[in-house]
């Protein structure tokens, strides 16, 4: 007999959890893990790895979780995967090789995103395997950005024996795994134990490195590296445009996360970076990043937070889980609503000026677009607002490295394979793609790999 629902995942209690930074969900136990993969039916065509985009051979390594041999379950998923404890917590499984699993079809699909997490976390507990490096090719190969685009495109190519130099903009590596992404869903030191291992591999890492300030990609090249792979990311926020923006008060939601996250204001004062925030907060938008920074407004001492998203909570693009547990939490979910101005008083914002909206017709997203709801505007009072409406690609890089093409919304236009306008250049992740998942960015990190590797061997094959 199949259990026909998921095998539960122990929490930290909603009432004690807004108190604390520390991760919210416990993982499973092995014996939770085996129970959870033995309902996995082992299909011969496995659907759910047509919905993984580093193609994780998912049966094999939930078989070896259901035998209880976990060290191979750790190394089939890291054929594939060199993040796994990361995408165990936040990838959107449910959307992706969650969605075509054959067991949904009737019951919830296997929890294929916690067993990976179960996997990834065994190991971290009984030491974790650095991978093998082929010998040194000779070739030199710039990596600029180290989300997770970045990383794994150096991890595969160090692995295929060529030298990379990551180039991170920030004083610590990891893009918004460690600046975006809160404590609470992905301790920082599971992403400092990746880059640990990257390094122990042999690829280095320079950090405080603006590439279009410090050196430009032209000078890359000057210096000798063969090839260069740009992961630069979406960080640049997107605002509102309405009048009261600039009042003190409202942040971004990527100024407000990156100051708590890499400059870790929530340890004020052993850190000196305080961020202010008042007792009522108001997050505009209805993403992870809104859902993030709602969460950690209330983990800084708010006593009301209060999502303000435009369509209602069906369209709202955050993981499920995201707005579960902000609920649990006590966010409050106020939809169909649209900030148009900001009320100050001595230079700080007091109120936020909303209009009610209704949904019309699908726009260009397949989503139903709001539509003003004329006369029926209200006021909502604030002491701070955060704007996490979407981010769009830093300009800098393509501006600053001529022959690259630009697609729409300031993307760097690529091929299938990675391969930009202007020839040795590469570029994957949210700078290509706009601001998307973490699992697409490794997975483009992985392409651009393969095709830079391919293009180094051939041409030394051609000399
Ligand atoms: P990034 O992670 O943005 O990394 C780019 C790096 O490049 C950064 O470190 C940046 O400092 C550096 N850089 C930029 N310009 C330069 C330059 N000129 N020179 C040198 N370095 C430079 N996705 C999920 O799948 N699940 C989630 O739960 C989730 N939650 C999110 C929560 C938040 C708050 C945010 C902001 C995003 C979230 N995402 C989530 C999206 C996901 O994190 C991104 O899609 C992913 O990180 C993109 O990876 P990347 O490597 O392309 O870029
Ligand atoms: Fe197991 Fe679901 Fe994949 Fe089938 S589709 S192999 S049941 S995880």
């Amino acid at each position: 007999m199949i259990r026909p629902t998921q095998v539960p995942m122990r929490e930290r209690d909603p009432r004690a959890r807004t108190n604390t930074f520390d991760e919210v969900p416990f993982g499973y136990t092995s014996d939770e893990a085996r129970e959870e993969a033995a309902r996995c039916l082992q299909c011969r065509d496995a659907p759910c790895m047509n919905g993984c985009p580093v193609n994780i051979h998912i049966p094999k390594f939930i078989r070896e979780i259901r035998e209880g041999d976990f060290e191979a379950a750790i190394a089939t998923i890291k054929q594939t995967n060199n993040l796994p404890a990361v995408c165990g917590r936040v990838c959107p499984q449910e959307v992706q090789c969650q969605a075509p699993c054959t067991l949904g079809r009737r019951f919830e699909p296997v929890a294929i995103g916690r067993l990976e997490r179960f996997a990834a976390d065994w190991e971290s507990q009984h030491g974790v395997r650095v991978p093998e490096v082929a010998p040194p090719t000779g070739f030199r190969i710039a990596v600029v950005g180290s989300g997770p685009a970045g990383l794994t495109c150096a991890a595969d190519l160090q692995r295929e024996g060529h030298a990379v130099t990551v180039f991170e903009a920030l004083h610590e590596p990891g893009g918004v795994l460690m600046y975006g992404i809160p404590e609470f869903r992905l301790p920082k030191r599971i992403v400092q134990g990746e880059i640990a291992n990257l390094r122990k591999m042999g690829v280095a890492i320079e950090v405080n490195a603006v590439i279009g300030r410090t050196f430009t990609v032209d000078d890359l090249f000057t210096e000798g590296y063969e090839a260069v792979f740009i992961g630069t990311g979406a960080g640049l926020p997107q605002f509102l445009g309405i009048p009261g923006e600039n009042f003190v008060g409202i942040y971004s939601a990527n100024e407000f996360l990156t100051r708590v996250n890499l400059m870790r204001a929530y340890l004020f004062p052993d850190y000196d970076t305080p961020v202010k925030v008042g007792t009522t907060v108001a997050v505009v938008g209805g993403g992870n990043v809104a859902m993030d920074a709602a969460r950690t407004a209330l983990r800084l001492g708010a006593k009301r937070v209060m999502i303000l998203y435009r369509r209602t909570e069906a369209e709202m693009p955050a993981r499920v889980e995201e707005v579960h547990h902000a609920k649990e939490e006590g966010v409050e979910l106020h939809v169909l609503v649209n900030p148009v101005r900001f009320r100050g008083e001595g230079g700080r914002v007091v109120e936020v000026e909303c209009l009610r909206m209704e949904l019309g017709e699908p726009d260009g997203s397949g989503r139903r677009r709001p539509v003003p709801v004329p006369g029926s505007n209200f006021v909502l009072p604030v002491a701070t607002v955060i704007v996490a409406i979407g981010n769009q690609p830093h300009p800098l890089v393509p501006r600053t490295t001529p022959g690259l093409r630009v697609a729409g919304g300031g993307t760097i236009w690529t091929d299938e394979e990675g391969a930009t306008s202007r020839e040795g250049v590469f570029a994957g992740g949210d700078i290509a793609t706009g601001a998307a998942t973490v699992i697409s960015a490794m997975g483009a990190g992985k392409r651009s790999a393969a095709a830079i590797h391919r293009s180094l061997t051939r041409s030394r094959g051609r000399a």
